[in-house]
């Protein structure tokens, strides 16, 4: 079993994400911390965040995947952007706390010309800036498609940074497949070969969330262009091997294709129907 969810928007709060969630037929979601292109985000309330904590609960939904802005890159040339970044960071990973044990993923970060080793020392670096030993958020370094500069591209990138993190055992790993599949690891042919790899380097212990996207492109493009279930590359029999492969059992999994309201309420309905649920 595994669960399910997609991303909604938070405008109207924590509770009426829930509500919506439970509505969709799903058990997991994502949201964005703050405006995905960077701005400021809301202020927590905490009757809002127990009512979402009483529909957790009753409807035995899986851990929540948050995911922080797009513009956040702990390992830009630009100093500002990455004091920003890093600000952003600590004033998510505060604001996670009110809502404590679920996921906070991000994207490693982009070097734009610094070469990947600097990336990884100034990612970890800025984690290391910001982590403390009694947060009770895990948080998550995406898989990534290594479009442009793009740190993350391949599970040695990851493994690295998690080396470099003092309280590393606070940080896990999102696997996206659509990112996983352009950056080159062929999950439809090899699934068992890629995931033998990832334990090896990074370790199956640090797995913690998947983001479920079909592809546009195919394996090793590093094109990130996700597509619905079934209609991309990957296709929709990997997809059904992967979401069944006893390595994700109990992960939340978490749709980013381009969809509207009906088109996750078909996806949630098409991967449940996988398990019987
Ligand atoms: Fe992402
Ligand atoms: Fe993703
Ligand atoms: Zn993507």
């Amino acid at each position: 079993m595994i669960y399910i969810g997609c991303h909604l928007s938070v405008t109207n709060g924590y509770e009426a994400m829930g509500h919506q969630m439970v509505d969709f037929g799903g058990s997991t979601f994502a949201w964005f911390t703050r405006n995905p292109r960077g701005g400021k985000s809301k202020d927590v309330v905490q009757e809002d965040v127990q009512a979402l904590q009483q529909i957790l609960e009753r409807k035995k939904f899986g851990k929540l995947v948050a995911h922080a802005s797009y513009t956040m890159n702990l390992c830009s040339a630009n100093t500002d952007t990455r004091a920003n970044g890093l600000d952003m960071l600590q004033k998510d990973l505060e604001k996670m706390e009110a809502l404590p044990g679920q996921y906070y993923n991000f994207h490693p970060g982009s070097h734009t010309g610094q070469g990947a080793d600097v990336g990884i020392e100034q990612i970890a670096d800025g984690l290391n800036k910001v982590l403390w030993s009694e947060m009770q958020t895990t948080v998550l370094l995406e898989t990534m498609a290594g479009k442009g500069s793009e740190v993350g591209r391949n599970f040695e990138e990851l493994r690295a940074i998690i080396d470099r993190v003092v309280l590393n055992d606070k940080i896990g790993v999102c696997f996206d497949t659509c990112h996983t599949w352009d950056s080159g690891y062929d999950i439809v042919n090899d699934l068992d070969g890629v995931l033998d790899e990832f334990d090896k380097i990074i370790g199956l212990n640090r797995l913690k969330a998947v983001h479920f996207n079909d592809s546009k492109n195919g394996c090793g493009s590093a094109k990130d262009r996700h597509e619905k279930l079934g209609q991309g590359f990957i296709g929709m029999d990997a997809m059904k091997r992967f979401a069944m492969h006893p390595a994700f059992e109990g992960l939340p999994f978490i749709l980013e294709t381009p969809n509207d309201d009906e088109g996750y309420i078909h996806e949630i309905t098409t991967i449940k129907s996988w398990f019987d649920l």
